[in-house]
């Protein structure tokens, strides 16, 4: 999972791009990188590291020009070479640069045949290399100086024609502006916005609506899933939809975790779809464990926080912030290894024992991926004095990987991959556990938005929206993912969603 954002203004806006990076920070903290151009000539800084960390005054100064693109980037299994920060570029034709989000499933073979038909050369492990190489070779077949829209466009469907997986990308087209697309499926986010000024309207495209709103823009709406949104360098926006068959089915993973809550994510507002989770869940609590004796509600910070203030309303429990966070650790799972990643929830998380000791707490976290987390938060609970600790997820069992661009371990690494949940119980330790069900997420994400029908669940159902995913690949997947953590490598072939952008 990647941050991606691209700005066509009236006055330079390498500000604007840091700035927006930043918002956007929670989608990658791995590498960053800002492509802009200016008067024919394109300027690109990008590197591993926060986005405050990648530029310095001196590089902010070099990325003249009043329109760019950038990207702050996942980290991957087996991947952190800087010459995989984006965006990408290539020369040929125009000089088109690419920031993206997502996975391609069949990166290997557009690989392959770039090579072998279209005489390119893919010098990086990551697919988004591959999905800007695909993009410039159908630009560069026209033989044209100069592209219309059209063609611009047409180059965006014979990439839903070629491509599968998820994706959100922003390309910028030296001469001529920048375009925003979104897959078939629009299992990435992508949204666009404006804002006035006294020289004209500005455009930015941006992986999450927080981008826009922190920087004055106001939210036109989402990209749809296939369609492309190009905006010229003279501020002229046209939209086209080049998918054959489009059908909205977003990544449910982005309201259960990675998106902010501020956020509106395909006309759902991310923070009441988190409210609804616990309520949804406050229900099967009633259902289930009528007799619960639970005395409060404590989450575990920082997102399952919305979800556990209603769960402890609607279930007219007290609410209470037991464990406080050290803001300056860096998140859980993005830590290499199991052992540090171990150590690092102690450390970023110290339990206030007053709100333990002698109660029955239950605990709420967003979800429940390797149960690292929820075994550890459970020991330090008891140590607080808790009597009892029930544990619960606003999200179901994590049971398969996530092919789209979410770096999820592979299934064997998944606490909930062939167990069930008694077993699930026994190891984390807690006295009972409660999963949100499935139905009840995709009610409390959907909300009011009834054109919002279908979602991409595969980590929970193993249901793949793209219809691509064997167990071929999925065990490939695995293999692949297990030597790169082995040897710290970047994974060689872009099959895999371990490159996932
Ligand atoms: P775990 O210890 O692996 O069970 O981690 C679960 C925690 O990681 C949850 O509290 C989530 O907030 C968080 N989480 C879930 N998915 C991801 C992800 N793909 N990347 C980083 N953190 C995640």
């Amino acid at each position: 999972m990647c941050g991606v954002i691209g700005m066509v203004g009236k006055s330079p806006v390498n500000q604007a791009l840091y700035d927006g990076l930043t918002v956007l920070q929670h989608r990658g903290q791995d590498a960053a990188g800002i492509m802009t151009y200016d008067n024919g000539r394109l300027h690109l800084r990008k590197d591993n590291g926060l986005v405050r960390d990648v530029f310095s005054a001196e590089d902010m100064l070099q990325l003249r020009g009043n329109v760019g693109i950038g990207h702050c980037r996942y980290p991957t299994a087996g991947c952190s070479s800087s010459a995989e920060s984006q965006p990408f570029y290539v020369n040929s034709p125009y000089g088109i640069s690419i920031a993206h989000n997502g996975n391609l499933t069949n990166a290997s073979d557009i690989k392959r045949d770039l090579f072998l038909a279209d005489l390119r050369h893919i010098n990086t492990s990551s697919d988004s290399e591959v999905l800007l190489n695909a993009f410039a070779h159908k630009l560069g077949e026209l033989g044209k100086l100069r592209v219309s829209e059209t063609d611009i466009f047409d180059a965006v469907a014979n990439i839903h024609e070629r491509c599968r997986g998820g994706y959100a990308a922003i390309a910028m087209i030296n001469g001529y502006g920048i375009l925003g697309f979104r897959d078939p499926n629009g299992i990435r986010p992508l949204c666009y916005g404006s804002r006035d000024t006294d020289a004209g309207t500005e455009y930015m495209i941006a992986s999450e609506s927080v981008a826009l709103d922190v920087l004055g823009f106001t939210l036109i709406r989402d990209v749809a899933p296939g369609e492309a949104v190009l905006i010229d360098l003279q501020g002229n926006l046209y939209t086209r939809q080049c998918a054959a068959a489009p059908q909205l089915a977003p990544c449910i993973f982005e309201y259960v975790y990675l998106a902010r809550p501020d956020s509106m994510l395909d006309d759902v507002s991310v923070y009441k779809s988190r409210l609804r989770m616990g309520r949804t869940l406050a229900g099967k609590i009633r259902r289930e464990w009528a007799h619960h004796d639970i005395d409060v509600v404590i989450p575990i910070p920082d997102t399952s926080r919305t979800a556990a203030l209603d769960l402890a309303n609607d279930l007219n429990i007290l609410y209470r912030e037991g464990f406080i966070k050290n803001r300056y650790i860096g998140r859980t799972f993005i830590m290499p290894g199991q052992a540090v990643r171990k150590k690092s929830v102690r450390q970023k998380l110290n339990p206030i024992e007053l709100e333990f000791r002698g109660k029955n707490v239950l605990l709420l976290d967003d979800s429940i991926v390797r149960g690292t987390t929820s075994e550890q938060i459970i020991q330090m609970a008891r140590e607080a004095g808790a009597n009892k600790v029930f544990f619960a997820s606003a999200a179901p069992p994590v049971r398969y990987p996530n092919v789209y661009g979410i770096d999820m371990p592979a299934a064997q690494e998944l606490i909930a991959h062939n167990r069930s949940v008694e077993e699930i119980r026994a190891v984390i330790g807690a006295d009972d556990m409660i999963y949100q069900d499935l139905d009840d997420l995709v009610e409390a994400v959907r909300g009011k938005n009834t054109g919002l029908r279908e979602f991409d669940c595969s980590c929970f159902d193993g249901r793949y929206v793209t219809g691509d995913i064997t167990a071929e690949y999925l065990l490939a997947l695995e293999t692949e993912r297990a030597d790169a953590m082995r040897v710290g490598a970047p994974l060689q072939s872009n099959r895999l969603a371990g490159m996932n952008s």
